[in-house]
């Protein structure tokens, strides 16, 4: 089937009337992680076509959102250093470092990192950086690298492959599914299934989420981006629960393998290690951060710039106003935030994490006018 055909309105309309059809026991609540996933979902409208009883929340799903405010402290240290060129995707560039509560005193952030004289680059892909490492031999090249395992696979490449010595990363990458089992144990969020995202299986492949219906009795579902991968892979979350089931699917076979990308996953093994690592909002998780192993050193900016030792949070991460970590825990939608969308808190100025980044969900729900 071509693209068109996962977005072919006859099918869509199929699907949601399968889904309507499935003799659910209770009410059920689906999680995504994923911020393309909360994308789609806007756009296509997809949650003002499921019947009530079907709830979809948005997880932990946006990297940019979870990388803490530690991190950005750091990336500002080493961006204000001499002769040092500060690589990073856009969407870092404004999310606040330690928040400060006090009206009078702005946040720092990278951006304003760059008003104070940091040379901070803005790049497209983790290549772009290296990119500017060859042709720049005479400064040290810092790639802020923050991403989950999609950005990490490409990030472990360039390790492997030799760069020059005047680059280096700073790595904010974390995993996807150990926030997953965290949010499991949190009684309070009681999730029924939950949907994978495209883009991390295709990496990692479903092996990593055998956990879920095996020890927690989740039907869980890989599922590509378009309406109809996105409605079967509901279809399919909801029958398992009605047949009291709780199976790992690949509904996205179209991109994933079940042993994922082996080449990606040698290299990643090779090049990184899991460490506990701290999510803005949520704490420390074990084993969901990566961190370059020593054989990688020399290319381990919290190396070669000895802030290792800072990398633990202190101070505010989330303003007291703000609910992201209420958002990415699933527990409530962008528009039960009282700042949602007003003056205090939109794309132009966000106030929290998650109306920063394009893979945000609050500025997902504004760009989508709540209509989600
Ligand atoms: S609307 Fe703004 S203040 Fe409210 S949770 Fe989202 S980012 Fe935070």
């Amino acid at each position: 089937m071509g693209l068109e055909g996962y977005r072919d309105a006859e099918l869509t309309e199929k699907i949601v009337k399968l889904i309507s059809k499935v003799d659910l026991p209770h009410k059920i609540k689906i999680m995504h992680v994923c911020g393309t996933h909360e994308n789609s979902i806007g756009r296509f409208g997809i949650r003002s076509i499921l019947p009530e009883h079907i709830e979809l929340v948005a997880g932990p799903g946006c990297p940019v959102c979870v990388c803490p405010a530690s991190d950005i402290d750091i990336a500002i240290e080493i961006a204000l250093q001499e002769e040092v060129i500060l690589a990073t995707f856009g969407d870092m560039i404004r999310v606040p470092a330690k928040i400060n509560t006090d009206k009078d005193k702005p946040n720092s952030s990278l951006q304003t990192a760059k008003s104070r004289g940091a040379d901070v680059k803005i790049i497209y892909s983790p290549l772009d950086a290296l990119k500017l490492a060859e042709k720049n031999p005479d400064k040290r090249v810092v790639f802020f690298s923050v991403g989950f395992e999609t950005t990490a696979a490409g990030v472990a490449s360039i390790l492997y492959n030799n760069p020059p010595p005047n680059f280096s990363i700073l790595s904010s990458h974390r995993l996807i599914p150990p926030p997953m089992e965290l949010l499991l144990g949190i009684g309070d969020i009681q999730i029924d299934g939950f949907m994978l995202p495209g883009h991390v299986t295709t990496v990692i492949g479903m092996n990593p989420f055998k956990i879920f219906p095996e020890a927690y009795l989740m039907p869980t579902v890989a599922a590509g981006f378009e309406p109809v991968d996105i409605l079967s892979a509901i279809l399919n979350i909801a029958e398992q629960i009605k047949e009291e089931k709780a199976s790992l699917v690949n509904q996205y076979t179209r991109a994933v393998k079940e042993d994922g990308n082996q080449k990606a996953i040698s290299i990643m093994n090779d090049v990184f290690e899991e460490v506990s690592a701290y999510w803005r909002g949520i704490g420390r998780i074990p084993r969901s951060g990566l961190k370059l192993k020593e054989k990688y050193s020399k290319w381990d900016a919290n190396r070669v710039f000895d802030t290792a030792h800072k990398s633990l949070c202190a101070g505010f991460d989330i303003h007291p106003s703000c609910s992201c970590h209420l958002i990415m825990a699933g527990k409530i939608y962008p528009p039960d935030c009282t700042l949602f969308s007003k003056k205090i808190c939109n794309p132009d100025n966000p106030f929290g994490p998650c109306m920063v980044s394009i893979d945000g969900t609050c500025r997902i729900w504004h760009r989508y006018e709540g209509k989600t």
